[in-house]
């Protein structure tokens, strides 16, 4: 049996990012470290910094002293200066390209425009991005809710990292009967599209294809849903325990791919069974 890994898969720039800066974090210091909300979306690691130290917190408020470690999605900037009055030290590990989508849609704001963001409403990249438009921007999921919506004068797109360039052009196509001025900017990262093109073409080619990553990740489960669209037998699983030996009756080749919150470790571990149950 073949087993082919995408192109593009696993930790991305900002993961990598933020996992260094928290185990960074973790040499000599005395005083406990936290990070607000699990660091990535993924279980496993966060079980594997939670045994050297790091504890995920839900709020500030339960965090009397020591480090608050921000994670890629950002928060709120009200958060951090929270934080800081409380005397905690701060480690902003918040993606430089969700930081970057940020400050447009801040700007964008400033600047007088009615601010659209492009993404999932109860994700936290997005409450932060919210906030940074002091939370009068309009979340849109899809292009089907804009329907309801007015005519607007100056709109300005800002989109959570992590959306598909389908879903991005859909709404911008929608948007632009709907506004007298539209300015878009295509914050997706290069990450998130390279493995989502990448996922799509090895979908295409092989019998199954496995998608390696945290069933609370968003991109993980968008690459589940854009292999799913190629490939019936596409499966999202998070280790390699959930693989059953019935899916690959048949299967000549398999492809695999991991979200951008997925360690090497455990893609090595799925790929090792893969091989293990077809021998
Ligand atoms: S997917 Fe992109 S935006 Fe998100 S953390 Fe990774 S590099 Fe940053």
């Amino acid at each position: 049996m073949k087993v082919t890994t995408a192109k593009h898969a696993g930790y991305c720039y900002g993961v990598q990012r933020a996992l260094k800066l928290a185990l960074e974090a973790t040499v000599g210091s005395e005083k406990p470290i936290y990070t607000l909300g699990p660091i990535i979306h993924n279980p496993q690691v966060v079980e594997s910094l939670e045994r050297q130290g790091v504890r995920a917190v839900n709020s500030v408020d339960q965090v009397d002293t020591g480090t608050i470690i921000i994670r890629t999605h950002g928060v709120d900037p009200k958060i951090t200066v929270a934080a800081r009055k409380r005397d905690l030290e701060v480690i902003d590990a918040t993606c430089p390209f969700v930081a970057k989508a940020q400050q447009r849609a801040a700007s964008l704001v400033k600047s007088g425009y009615k601010v659209v963001i492009v993404g999932e409403r109860n994700h936290p990249e997005v409450a932060g991005l919210l906030a940074f438009t002091d939370n009068k921007a309009l979340v849109v999921e899809n292009a089907n809710e804009l329907k309801n919506i007015k005519e607007m004068n100056r709109v300005g797109v800002v989109v959570q990292t992590t959306q598909s360039i389908e879903n991005l052009k859909n709404i911008v196509e929608g948007l632009l009967s709907k506004t007298k001025e539209l300015k878009v900017f295509n914050t997706i990262c290069n990450a998130t599209s390279q493995r989502q093109e990448a996922a799509r073409e090895l979908s295409e080619m092989v019998d199954l294809m496995l998608v390696v990553g945290g069933k609370n990740s968003a991109n993980t489960t968008r690459l589940a849903q854009i292999c799913k669209e190629n490939n019936k037998k596409s499966y999202h699983i998070e280790t390699s325990d959930e693989i059953e030996e019935a899916w690959l009756d048949g299967i000549k080749h398999i492809g695999v791919t991991a979200g951008a919150s997925t360690p090497d470790w455990i893609l090595k571990e799925v790929i090792d069974r893969v091989k293990a149950l077809a021998d």
